[in-house]
């Protein structure tokens, strides 16, 4: 008999999971990352402290930001990781709720792969109940938006992130900010520039109708502030173009040199000469100024930055109507924009440019202020959070009530509608339902109230209204529309949407293959093992 000669598909080293051992790791991994940001959830979540290998250190109570610092291995905690990911782009608030979902609907699951119900009959009940789910949230959504309301929004989504002392007036920023930039009901939050420095009280942040740029003026005898300013704006260079191949220039008498030099000066003056003819009294440039432009440049009276971001160009531009010039000779009055002033302003110790009082401004900025370096960090992330859900307000136009409410309410639906789906999907439906209600639930536990009685009382409460959520500062279960504590239905439709989809997806799979990198101890050992077992009589 011929020795069957064993066959490898798969490189050496290679890991391998399947069928339920897969599932589980899987589903297990899931879970865990859920458990991580669990306790930050809501007013009453605690903060994360994240330590990098450098030391450095962020305090934050952001799902998507602990995510992202941590350093995740297991490949289906990282899909996870990229849920939280398309909720903080698709609307920048809501991340902590769509992974906490995501990890219930795992854990759910469980129980009925236990009950040897095929996964991919979860995954599709799962399907079908979030398809029901966004209708719901369609019938439950709130449409009359006022700035009130806008303003609700915005303090809801800033609650319990370090923002408790100014809420309210940092909420009347941000909705300003909003509004102003919000086109044909359009928001493009990159057109509000957010922009920190540490060393004064929250209080002291504010709204500024232009941009602020993080730079000082070039040269020491240009004005630092311009009352009524035209503003020019070069994203190219304002110096005399060196040579493109090295050309070696022969010069044989000493009024050759001098004729060089001066034409190079007369250029420069030309160029500067070009700017003030316009009328401009501010100049931006996104690339050099050279240093004799800038003698030219202060003897005019202008105020001129150099190497401005590319992306403060444009906002500068969105914000004082200015054309961006690539070719200084094409400048005319016509390219030029306005603000009420350009100031050059000492913020903890470092000049910065303020552009301010633009009229009709399509840009702003929001000068985020906070103690220390930390605080002003998370008071940033949080007008962040704010902006995203108030620019996604002004957008879609529709609300739902916060607090566990709309979970709450579609849970309740969904059981109703469980009853009218035959076979075993009808389990998978069912145990959606109850993943939604972990919102509620862990709301309540982390304030330190009894979950399971707070879920009655809101389940009860839901047979009259839709609104019913859980008031984590006194455990009681209340109208929270009329408390004021109001999302964007995007959050909620998002945070459904994208936590079924990963957990879908991590169902179905069966087979894990991981390849082992170089470094991979474990993979490494288990080779060796296989090896050893593999030749007995080598022993
Ligand atoms: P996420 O990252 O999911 O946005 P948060 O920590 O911001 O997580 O918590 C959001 C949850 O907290 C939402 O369910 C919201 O309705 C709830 N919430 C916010 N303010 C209140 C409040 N005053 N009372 C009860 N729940 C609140
Ligand atoms: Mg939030």
């Amino acid at each position: 008999m011929a020795q069957q000669q064993p066959i490898f598909v798969l490189p050496e080293g290679t890991q391998r999971l399947l069928g339920r051992d897969a599932q589980r790791t899987n589903i297990l991994a899931g879970k865990v990352l859920a458990e991580t940001v669990r306790t930050t959830l809501g007013p009453k979540g605690m903060d994360k402290m994240l330590v990098d290998n450098l030391g450095d250190i962020v305090v934050t109570n952001d799902g998507v930001t602990i995510l992202k610092e941590m350093d995740i291995e297991h490949p289906a905690a990282k899909m996870l990781v990229e849920v939280a990911k398309t909720q903080e782009d698709e609307v920048g608030d809501g991340t902590t709720t769509a992974v906490i979902i995501a990890g219930e609907l795992l854990k759910q699951s469980e129980d009925l792969l236990d009950m040897d119900i095929h996964p991919t009959i979860i995954a599709m009940g799962y399907r079908q109940a979030a398809e029901k789910a966004q209708e719901i949230l369609d019938e439950i959504a709130i449409s009359d938006i006022d700035t009130e309301m806008l303003e609700k929004v915005a303090m809801t989504a800033m609650t319990g992130k370090g923002t408790e002392k100014a809420r309210e007036p940092l909420a009347e920023i941000v909705v300003k900010a909003v509004e102003q930039v919000a086109d044909n009901g359009e928001v493009d939050t990159d057109h509000i520039k957010i922009e920190k420095k540490e060393g004064a009280v929250v209080e002291d942040t504010k709204l500024v109708q232009g941009v602020i740029i993080d730079k000082e003026r070039v040269h020491q005898g240009m004005p630092s502030e311009i009352k009524d300013a035209k503003i020019a704006i070069l994203n190219s260079a304002l110096e005399v173009k060196e040579t493109e191949v090295d050309a070696e220039i022969r010069i044989t008498d000493p009024n050759q040199m001098q004729a060089f030099i001066e034409q190079e000066e007369q250029m420069l003056k030309d160029m500067v000469s070009k700017i003030s003819d316009a009328g401009a009294n501010v100049l931006f440039c996104q690339k050099g100024i050279d240093d004799l432009a800038q003698h030219y440049l202060a003897k005019e009276g202008i105020l001129a930055v150099r190497r401005v971001k590319k992306s403060d160009i444009e906002k500068l531009s969105k914000a004082t109507g200015a054309t961006i010039v690539s070719n200084v000779e094409d400048l005319t009055s016509d390219d030029l924009g306005n603000a009420g002033s350009v100031t050059e302003k000492k913020v903890s110790g470092e000049n910065m440019i303020f552009v301010e009082n633009c009229s009709e401004p399509k840009a702003v900025t929001i000068l985020v202020r906070g103690s220390t370096k930390h605080v002003a960090d998370e008071i940033k992330r949080a007008i962040e959070d704010a902006i995203g859900v108030v620019a996604a307000t002004v957008e879609d136009g529709q609300v739902v009530a916060g607090g566990g409410a709309p979970e709450v309410a579609i849970a309740k639906r969904l059981k109703d509608y469980a009853e009218s789906i035959s076979g075993r999907e009808q389990l998978a439906v069912n145990a959606f339902a109850e993943s939604l209600e972990v919102v509620p639930k862990t709301l309540a536990e982390n304030a330190g109230i009894d979950s399971i009685d707070s879920l009655v009382d809101l389940r009860a409460a839901h047979e009259k209204s839709t609104t019913m959520g859980l008031n984590v500062f006194n455990g009681e279960v209340t109208d929270m529309k009329e408390a004021g504590v109001i999302e964007p239905k995007r959050v909620k439709k998002q945070a459904i949407q994208s936590a079924s989809e990963a957990a879908e997806m991590i169902l179905r799979i069966d087979d894990v293959i991981s390849s082992s990198g170089s470094g991979d101890d474990a993979a490494a050992a288990a080779a060796a093992q296989q090896q050893m077992g593999g030749m007995p009589g080598m022993m």
